[in-house]
Protein backbone atom coordinates (compact mmCIF):
# COMPACT_ATOMS: atom_id res chain seq x y z
CA UNK A 1 0.00 0.00 0.00
CA UNK A 2 1.66 3.60 -1.02
CA UNK A 3 2.06 5.62 1.83
CA UNK A 4 0.62 9.64 1.17
CA UNK A 5 1.35 11.98 3.76
CA UNK A 6 -1.61 13.79 5.15
CA UNK A 7 0.31 17.24 4.14
CA UNK A 8 -0.04 16.12 0.71
CA UNK A 9 -4.27 14.94 0.93
CA UNK A 10 -4.38 18.36 2.16
CA UNK A 11 -3.00 20.00 -0.78
CA UNK A 12 -4.92 18.03 -3.02
CA UNK A 13 -8.18 18.97 -1.81
CA UNK A 14 -7.01 22.51 -1.10
CA UNK A 15 -6.20 22.21 -5.07
CA UNK A 16 -9.65 20.96 -6.07
CA UNK A 17 -11.19 23.73 -4.58
CA UNK A 18 -9.66 26.03 -6.46
CA UNK A 19 -10.57 24.57 -9.54
CA UNK A 20 -13.92 24.67 -8.20
CA UNK A 21 -13.47 28.25 -7.14
CA UNK A 22 -15.07 27.56 -3.82
CA UNK A 23 -14.89 29.84 -1.61
CA UNK A 24 -17.15 29.93 1.12
CA UNK A 25 -18.87 26.88 2.89
CA UNK A 26 -20.81 24.19 2.06
CA UNK A 27 -18.57 22.66 0.12
CA UNK A 28 -20.91 20.52 -2.26
CA UNK A 29 -19.31 17.15 -3.13
CA UNK A 30 -21.51 16.11 -5.19
CA UNK A 31 -21.50 19.21 -7.44
CA UNK A 32 -17.91 18.95 -7.36
CA UNK A 33 -17.73 15.26 -8.56
CA UNK A 34 -20.84 16.15 -11.54
CA UNK A 35 -19.07 19.67 -12.90
CA UNK A 36 -15.11 19.54 -11.51
CA UNK A 37 -14.50 15.98 -11.95
CA UNK A 38 -16.88 14.94 -14.77
CA UNK A 39 -18.24 12.22 -12.55
CA UNK A 40 -21.80 10.22 -13.70
CA UNK A 41 -23.79 9.86 -10.56
CA UNK A 42 -25.74 6.62 -10.27
CA UNK A 43 -28.24 5.32 -7.67
CA UNK A 44 -28.54 1.63 -7.83
CA UNK A 45 -29.08 -1.55 -5.40
CA UNK A 46 -25.65 -1.84 -4.32
CA UNK A 47 -27.15 -5.60 -3.09
CA UNK A 48 -25.88 -5.05 0.35
CA UNK A 49 -26.87 -2.84 3.28
CA UNK A 50 -23.66 -1.88 4.94
CA UNK A 51 -22.20 -0.65 1.71
CA UNK A 52 -22.89 3.37 0.95
CA UNK A 53 -21.20 3.93 -2.56
CA UNK A 54 -18.50 2.40 -4.81
CA UNK A 55 -16.55 4.11 -7.49
CA UNK A 56 -15.66 3.17 -11.13
CA UNK A 57 -12.59 4.55 -12.52
CA UNK A 58 -13.06 3.20 -15.62
CA UNK A 59 -16.65 4.56 -16.15
CA UNK A 60 -15.64 6.99 -14.42
CA UNK A 61 -19.28 6.70 -12.24
CA UNK A 62 -19.82 6.92 -8.39
CA UNK A 63 -22.53 4.76 -7.58
CA UNK A 64 -24.66 5.36 -4.25
CA UNK A 65 -26.34 2.38 -2.61
CA UNK A 66 -30.05 3.19 -3.32
CA UNK A 67 -31.16 0.84 -0.46
CA UNK A 68 -29.37 3.47 1.72
CA UNK A 69 -31.07 6.29 -0.30
CA UNK A 70 -33.74 7.42 2.20
CA UNK A 71 -31.15 7.33 5.23
CA UNK A 72 -28.67 10.01 3.19
CA UNK A 73 -31.25 12.09 1.62
CA UNK A 74 -32.23 12.85 5.25
CA UNK A 75 -28.79 13.38 6.67
CA UNK A 76 -27.27 15.80 3.92
CA UNK A 77 -24.10 16.09 6.40
CA UNK A 78 -23.76 11.94 5.52
CA UNK A 79 -24.79 12.00 2.03
CA UNK A 80 -22.29 15.02 1.33
CA UNK A 81 -19.46 13.13 3.27
CA UNK A 82 -19.88 10.06 1.35
CA UNK A 83 -19.37 11.98 -2.20
CA UNK A 84 -16.54 13.39 -0.54
CA UNK A 85 -14.96 10.29 0.38
CA UNK A 86 -15.66 9.07 -3.14
CA UNK A 87 -13.62 11.98 -4.63
CA UNK A 88 -10.61 11.26 -2.13
CA UNK A 89 -10.69 7.68 -4.08
CA UNK A 90 -11.11 9.27 -7.23
CA UNK A 91 -8.00 11.89 -6.41
CA UNK A 92 -6.05 9.72 -4.57
CA UNK A 93 -6.39 6.13 -5.51
CA UNK A 94 -7.35 6.96 -9.53
CA UNK A 95 -3.83 6.17 -10.49
CA UNK A 96 -2.68 3.61 -8.41
CA UNK A 97 -6.06 1.45 -10.22
CA UNK A 98 -4.58 1.99 -13.75
CA UNK A 99 -1.31 0.78 -13.01
CA UNK A 100 -2.78 -2.12 -10.84
CA UNK A 101 -0.36 -1.77 -8.48
CA UNK A 102 -0.84 -4.68 -5.57
CA UNK A 103 -4.12 -3.96 -3.48
CA UNK A 104 -5.57 -2.16 -6.55
CA UNK A 105 -6.65 -4.80 -9.06
CA UNK A 106 -10.12 -4.36 -9.02
CA UNK A 107 -10.99 -1.79 -10.61
CA UNK A 108 -14.45 -0.80 -8.75
CA UNK A 109 -13.77 0.32 -4.71
CA UNK A 110 -16.32 -0.01 -2.74
CA UNK A 111 -17.05 2.02 0.30
CA UNK A 112 -18.71 -0.41 3.46
CA UNK A 113 -19.60 1.40 6.36
CA UNK A 114 -17.48 -0.85 8.43
CA UNK A 115 -14.02 -0.56 5.76
CA UNK A 116 -13.18 2.80 7.36
CA UNK A 117 -11.20 1.69 10.13
CA UNK A 118 -9.91 -1.70 8.41
CA UNK A 119 -8.31 -0.09 5.07
CA UNK A 120 -5.74 2.45 4.51
CA UNK A 121 -7.71 3.36 1.30
CA UNK A 122 -10.70 4.44 3.30
CA UNK A 123 -8.86 5.97 6.17
CA UNK A 124 -7.40 8.23 3.16
CA UNK A 125 -10.53 9.16 1.52
CA UNK A 126 -12.09 9.73 4.64
CA UNK A 127 -9.22 12.38 5.30
CA UNK A 128 -9.60 13.59 1.77
CA UNK A 129 -13.19 14.38 2.59
CA UNK A 130 -12.41 16.21 5.69
CA UNK A 131 -10.23 19.10 4.32
CA UNK A 132 -12.39 19.41 1.66
CA UNK A 133 -15.51 20.19 3.60
CA UNK A 134 -14.20 21.12 6.25
CA UNK A 135 -10.93 23.36 5.06
CA UNK A 136 -8.88 24.99 8.30
CA UNK A 137 -9.32 28.27 6.67
CA UNK A 138 -13.23 28.68 6.37
CA UNK A 139 -13.51 26.79 9.33
CA UNK A 140 -11.60 29.19 11.34
CA UNK A 141 -13.42 32.37 9.43
CA UNK A 142 -16.87 30.71 10.72
CA UNK A 143 -15.82 30.12 14.15
CA UNK A 144 -15.01 33.85 14.71
CA UNK A 145 -18.28 34.88 14.45
CA UNK A 146 -19.54 32.35 17.82
CA UNK A 147 -18.47 33.67 21.22
CA UNK A 148 -16.98 31.46 23.39
CA UNK A 149 -18.25 28.96 25.24
CA UNK A 150 -19.92 27.48 22.17
CA UNK A 151 -22.84 24.94 23.19
CA UNK A 152 -24.33 22.06 21.45
CA UNK A 153 -26.67 23.85 19.56
CA UNK A 154 -23.92 26.10 18.20
CA UNK A 155 -21.85 23.43 17.20
CA UNK A 156 -24.52 22.09 15.02
CA UNK A 157 -25.17 25.31 13.29
CA UNK A 158 -21.79 25.35 12.46
CA UNK A 159 -22.06 21.60 11.34
CA UNK A 160 -25.06 22.70 9.12
CA UNK A 161 -23.05 25.79 7.46
CA UNK A 162 -20.37 23.43 6.18
CA UNK A 163 -23.17 20.75 5.29
CA UNK A 164 -21.55 17.97 7.00
CA UNK A 165 -22.66 16.09 10.29
CA UNK A 166 -22.57 17.49 14.11
CA UNK A 167 -19.83 14.64 14.61
CA UNK A 168 -18.15 15.18 11.76
CA UNK A 169 -17.46 18.96 12.73
CA UNK A 170 -17.01 17.98 16.38
CA UNK A 171 -14.18 15.75 15.56
CA UNK A 172 -12.85 18.31 13.12
CA UNK A 173 -12.99 21.51 15.62
CA UNK A 174 -12.01 19.58 18.89
CA UNK A 175 -9.74 16.57 17.93
CA UNK A 176 -7.85 17.43 15.38
CA UNK A 177 -7.49 21.74 15.15
CA UNK A 178 -8.15 22.17 18.69
CA UNK A 179 -9.94 25.31 18.10
CA UNK A 180 -12.33 24.17 20.83
CA UNK A 181 -11.56 22.41 24.46
CA UNK A 182 -14.71 20.73 25.65
CA UNK A 183 -15.50 20.71 29.20
CA UNK A 184 -18.68 20.19 31.04
CA UNK A 185 -20.95 20.01 28.22
CA UNK A 186 -19.80 23.23 26.52
CA UNK A 187 -16.63 23.97 23.85
CA UNK A 188 -13.96 26.72 24.88
CA UNK A 189 -11.69 28.71 22.71
CA UNK A 190 -9.07 28.68 25.06
CA UNK A 191 -7.74 25.28 27.04
CA UNK A 192 -7.21 27.78 30.07
CA UNK A 193 -10.89 28.14 30.15
CA UNK A 194 -12.03 24.60 29.49
CA UNK A 195 -9.01 23.57 32.56
CA UNK A 196 -11.07 26.27 34.81
CA UNK A 197 -14.32 24.95 33.93
CA UNK A 198 -13.06 21.24 34.99
CA UNK A 199 -12.00 22.42 37.77
CA UNK A 200 -15.04 24.27 39.04
CA UNK A 201 -16.59 21.26 38.38
CA UNK A 202 -14.33 19.42 40.94
CA UNK A 203 -14.65 21.47 43.20
CA UNK A 204 -18.24 20.33 43.84
ZN1 LIG B 1 -14.17 4.26 0.29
Amino acid sequence: MSYIRTRDIESIAERVLAQANVDSPPIKAEIIAECVCELDIDWVNLDRADVLAAISFFDQKIYMNELRKYELKNNLGRMNFTFAHELGHWFLHQNLVQEKLPGFEDEILICRDTNIKTDNRERQADIFATYLLMPERFVTEQLRSFATPLNDYDLKRIANIFQVSKQAMEIRLVDELKFLHYAQGLYYKSENEAMEARGQQSLF
